[in-house]
């Protein structure tokens, strides 16, 4: 019988804490949780699930536009952010509660409350020890901005999606997902929206393509981009409203100012001092092949390991550990290839490797590249143009990246992301009967290399 008050001990209810402690459970292990501020963790309260449910509320505008044209009268269409933001609300609440459902009936105790570390095994919740023989920090992050005057007058993507109402005019600092996805929700919704990027192209490390394509598309739309730019101070100048300057000694006057220069991990206060656990500069906690720390007991999973900051990553490090300590094992999580989706306007969908990063590993590769109108689009003048490209090795014939900027981006290259995991070449690829009319299909339908227009 252990001397343990627990088997496992989980600080945060996120998605990677969540995931193994509900599996760990199931498998007959004694599970406690804590959960200082949400249930369901940043993907389903500031992050991924109020993001989609704006983005889809934000293109809605797109959809009542071309709706004329096929027909529809829609008149006097009008957006009231208060009914999205509160049906987002109730939604949220709703997902609270299943997760704190989940927790329970896989026979967890769940604790809303701070957790801090305090040994090596032993953990403080509300003044009181308790103990476990494995304890797991899924923290996740926060985000991070830069220390310029004046920055406390900025928002970040945790004030953004519970904002009393919606800006004239907004600036969106940084080049990143989050950055780029909030600037097309404003944008959408109606607001005049400035995303500023200190480089000249946002997105660093996607395929240079689909960064052009993405960014050219996105001026057709009328989003004010403002690139090799750097936000140096910010004055307050009313109750709403902030005077910009930039480098170059410019001020512009804008109603919202919103950071999105990236996310750091989560330790800050949590008492690793008390144990043998090595973080990074950034905070990020340094873990092994099996999520293990330098402290044997303890173990990290998800984004406070700053590896991939990704909802089905942090879900499959959790699981890869529930299976660890509690299960028979299960095969090593795979990084190689992860498919991933930029919720734009139009989305990017991308998995494997980039052609500047496929050329850069050595390999010889052929391009193979498709730009068209979606039919969607047909009786539009100004049309939204999609991109489709293969990254294939010349050599093997394999597959070794697939991208896209159109709509459904996302959900084509899920699907895509199993063949090219698989290793399939292009030969398998063409051999694939096409879905028509879909813009999916041009995936199996590309013959003919193309030369690379690419750096
Ligand atoms: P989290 O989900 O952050 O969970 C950590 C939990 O720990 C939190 O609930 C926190 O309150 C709790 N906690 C922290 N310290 C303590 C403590 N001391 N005691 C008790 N509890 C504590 N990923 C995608 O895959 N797709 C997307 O579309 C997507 N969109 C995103 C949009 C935004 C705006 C943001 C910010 C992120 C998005 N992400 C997306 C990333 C995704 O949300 C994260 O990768 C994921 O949530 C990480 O899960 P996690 O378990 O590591 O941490
Ligand atoms: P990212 O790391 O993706 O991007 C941060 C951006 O901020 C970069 O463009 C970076 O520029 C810029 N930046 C960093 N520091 C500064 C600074 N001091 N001044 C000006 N700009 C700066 O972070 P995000 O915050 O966008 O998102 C965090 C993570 O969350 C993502 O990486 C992703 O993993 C996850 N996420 C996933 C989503 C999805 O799956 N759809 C959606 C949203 C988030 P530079 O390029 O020069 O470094």
């Amino acid at each position: 019988m252990s001397t343990y008050d627990y088997d496992l001990f989980v600080i945060g209810a996120g998605s990677g804490g969540v995931r193994c402690a509900r599996i760990s459970a199931s498998m007959g292990a004694r599970v406690a949780v804590a959960e200082e501020r949400y249930m369901g963790g940043t993907c389903v309260n500031v992050g991924c699930v109020p993001k989609k449910l704006y983005v889809y509320g934000s293109h809605m505008r797109e959809d009542i536009e071309l709706a004329p044209s096929f027909g529809w009268s829609v008149n006097d269409a009008q957006f009231d952010w208060q009914v999205l933001r509160e049906n987002k609300v109730k939604e949220i609440n709703r997902l609270n509660g299943i997760y704190r459902n989940l927790l329970s009936n896989a026979g967890c105790d769940v604790m809303e409350s701070r957790a801090t570390v305090s040994g090596p095994n032993s953990v403080v919740v509300a003044g009181k020890t308790i103990t476990a023989k494995h304890i797991l920090i899924a923290t996740g992050g926060w985000p991070f901005k830069p220390d310029i005057p004046g920055i406390e007058h900025s928002i970040t993507s945790n004030e953004f999606f519970d904002l009393p109402s919606l800006p004239d005019r907004a600036l969106v600092v940084g080049g990143g997902y989050i950055a780029i996805e909030l600037a097309c929700i404003l944008h959408n919704l109606g607001v005049e929206t400035t995303l500023s990027y200190r480089r000249d192209l946002f997105l660093r490390g996607f395929d240079q393509d689909i960064r052009q394509h993405l960014r050219d598309e996105l001026v057709k739309k009328g989003l004010n981009i403002l690139f090799n730019h750097d936000v140096t101070s910010i004055n307050k100048r009313g109750e709403q409203t902030f005077e910009v300057t930039d480098s170059s000694a410019h001020t512009t006057t804008y109603n919202l100012i919103l950071y999105a220069t990236g996310r750091k991990p989560k330790v800050d206060g949590l008492g690793l001092e008390n144990t043998k656990v090595v973080v990074n500069g950034d905070g990020a906690i340094q873990v092994n092949e099996h999520y293990q720390t330098n402290q044997d007991s303890i173990y990290a999973v998800g984004d406070v390991t700053d590896r991939v900051q990704l909802t089905p990553v942090a879900l499959a490090e959790g699981m890869y550990l529930a299976n660890y300590l509690f299960g028979s094992g299960s095969p090593p999580v795979h990084y190689d290839a992860i498919p991933t989706a930029v919720f734009t306007q139009p989305p990017i969908g991308t998995v494997g490797l980039s052609e500047q990063d496929a050329r850069a590993q050595g390999y010889d590769v052929k391009i193979f590249r498709s730009a068209f109108a979606p039919m969607k689009y047909s009786f539009k003048t100004e049309k939204e143009r999609s991109l489709m490209k293969l990254v294939v090795d010349a050599k093997s014939d394999r597959v070794l990246g697939a991208h896209m900027v159109g709509p459904d981006a996302g959900e084509i290259i899920q699907g895509i992301g199993i063949a090219v995991g698989m290793g399939a070449t292009k030969a398998q690829f063409d051999q694939t009967i096409g879905i028509h009319p879909t813009s999916a299909e041009e995936f199996v339908t590309m013959r003919t290399p193309v030369e690379t227009i690419s750096d």
